[in-house]
């Protein structure tokens, strides 16, 4: 489904994040592990993209596998590409019946400033700006709750959220997060400030004590205190550690949707059983 009819309809809805593997060879593995996910009825999978590029046949190659079943949404980062490119790209989604894009700047490869990599586009606002006006694609963008790093005040963020809302963008989905106060905080600043488009948080169960310390360094966000003790103290127990992160996700997402929130993106890791027991109860 394009993102404009699942938005126009009342219905809550429940999405996953994929990213493609290292190895190729995995992809046919994930796929019917993913595929078991068919009687969830999600809105749609999104697949990550390396920024530059980087993971563009591997993204193709997950896309293709998981389109037979389901509707998708693909990542795609503007930094250092060609309006040339992106035409290009673009075709090849259109091709495999792809209609849903999550337009990103992507992040700046370590080492080089931004007058050094960015070639036609700065921010994900103008290649939202180009997509709309070249592709019949509908529209998501990146959100960040705890304020995107390079962003120099809060306010900054919000206004750089709004542009890419004003420049066409159909929804926002968040940057994952473990603190609910911190995004209807966020939630309830951009309304009032104007925004229109629905706010998804983007939830990811902890299932693994020394990944979960690594995805929250590179993403910018915290653990609240009680979660991170009662992790730490089962940190050598991969079970408990999995249960305790899915019992959180599971209030977290409880109260999101009592909150009112349209939607819920879920990271799953690849991983059907990080996203299944979710799945069943939100
Ligand atoms: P932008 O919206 O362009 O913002 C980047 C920074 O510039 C922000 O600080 C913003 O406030 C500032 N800014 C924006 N517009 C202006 C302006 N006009 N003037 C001044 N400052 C401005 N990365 C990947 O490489 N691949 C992925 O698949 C991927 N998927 C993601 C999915 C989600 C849900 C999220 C939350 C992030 C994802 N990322 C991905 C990470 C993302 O690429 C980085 O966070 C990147 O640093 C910013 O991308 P953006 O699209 O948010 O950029």
């Amino acid at each position: 489904m394009q993102l404009s009819e699942i938005i126009s309809s009342d219905k809550f809805f429940r999405s996953i994040e994929m990213f493609p593997p290292k190895q190729d060879e995995t992809i046919p593995n994930i796929i019917d592990d993913i595929n078991q996910l068919k009687p969830y009825d999600l809105a749609y999978i999104s697949v990550t993209y390396g920024a530059g590029g980087s993971t563009q046949g591997r993204s193709l190659k997950l896309i293709e596998g998981l389109a037979k079943q389901f509707d998708i949404m693909a990542h795609f980062t503007c930094v250092n590409t060609t309006r040339s490119q992106i035409d290009a790209f673009m075709g090849k989604l259109r091709a495999l019946g792809v209609h849903n894009i999550l337009a990103l700047r992507g992040d700046i490869p370590a080492g080089m400033t931004k007058d050094e990599v960015l070639s036609d586009f700065h921010y994900a606002s103008e290649l939202v700006k180009y997509l709309k006006e070249t592709t019949k694609m509908d529209i998501a963008v990146a959100a960040y709750p705890e304020i995107h790093p390079e962003s120099p005040t809060p306010e900054q963020c919000y206004d750089a959220l709004i542009l890419k809302a004003n420049q066409g963008a159909e929804l926002l989905i968040t940057q994952l997060f473990f603190d609910n106060d911190i995004f209807k905080r966020f939630f309830e600043t951009l309304h009032k400030k104007g925004l229109q488009i629905p706010v998804i948080p983007g939830i990811m169960p902890i299932t693994n004590f020394n990944g979960i310390k690594k995805i929250i360094e590179l993403s910018n966000t915290k653990l609240p205190e009680t979660l991170n003790n009662k992790l730490t103290k089962h940190k050598d127990d991969s079970d408990a550690v999995f249960e305790i992160g899915m019992e959180y996700a599971l209030k977290q997402s409880r109260d999101l949707k009592l909150f009112g929130v349209k939607g819920i993106h879920f990271y799953s890791l690849n991983k059907r059983k990080n996203v299944e027991p979710l799945l069943k109860e939100i």
